[in-house]
């Protein structure tokens, strides 16, 4: 048998039963999650292991490239996942997560590579942003530090993507949802996060002020009169 395979067994018999009172509390009262990240599937970007992240705390949306395609008539299961996290789950805040060496953007960044794979570059159009804003902004780079800036500019673009969905709209306008633009560098370790007011991916450190791409401020474009107050 697959090795990996194999380990299902030990569920059963010992990370269930040293986690049984958690388990529990979770399956009566139901879930509860502190956040929704929208991470790649790569195997080594791993979104419970990077926030040790226990059972109940995380919600998670993964697929290639980090992508959150932006709401339109036909919306799939990523649309889903972010309006049932926003609406019923009540989550405020929303992480996507690129990582260094990622394939989708080595895909993004070399689409005449995809030629077998049809499905894979329909999916990664979605991505097509971060390539041009790299090809226009960037031309200097060579490929390894070009498929980096892909990937930075990646999650700039599926934030703003985000922004179409009108559960996060609508919560972001209400003060009460925070995005989080994050780039894991799996080669250093270290995680960065977009500063939404520098437009720049800066090392997350304990002792200064969390980046965040969108704060939660609420943000209202009409100046709407004020209410006149009930006689
Ligand atoms: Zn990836």
């Amino acid at each position: 048998m697959n090795e990996l395979i194999g380990r299902v067994f030990s569920f059963e018999t010992q990370e269930f039963p040293s986690r049984s009172a958690l388990y529990e509390k979770l399956a009566t009262e139901g879930q509860n999650p502190k956040a929704l990240m929208i991470s790649c599937a790569d195997s080594r970007v791993v979104p419970e292991h990077i926030m040790q992240a226990q059972p109940g705390d995380l919600f998670v949306c993964r697929n290639a490239g980090n992508i959150v395609p932006p709401y339109s008539q036909s919306n799939g299961g990523v649309s889903a996942t972010v309006e049932y996290a926003v609406v019923v789950l009540g989550v405020r805040d929303i992480i996507v997560c690129g990582h260094s060496d990622c394939g989708a953007m080595k895909g993004i960044a070399n689409p005449e590579a995809l030629g077998k794979m049809p499905v894979v570059a329909g999916w990664l159009k979605h991505g097509h942003a971060a390539a041009e804003v790299v090809a226009e902004c960037y031309p200097h780079l060579e490929q390894a530090e070009k498929v980096r800036a892909i990937a930075m500019e990646n999650v700039v673009a599926q934030l703003a993507h985000l922004r179409t969905h009108p559960s996060v709209a609508a919560g972001i306008a209400r003060g009460e949802i925070a995005l989080h633009g994050w780039f894991v560098d799996i080669h250093a370790g270290n995680v960065l996060g977009l500063d939404g007011e520098s437009g720049r991916f800066v090392p997350l450190r304990e002792d200064r002020t969390l980046p965040v791409a969108v704060a939660q401020t609420a943000r209202l474009a009409y100046d709407a009169p004020l209410l006149e107050a009930a006689e």
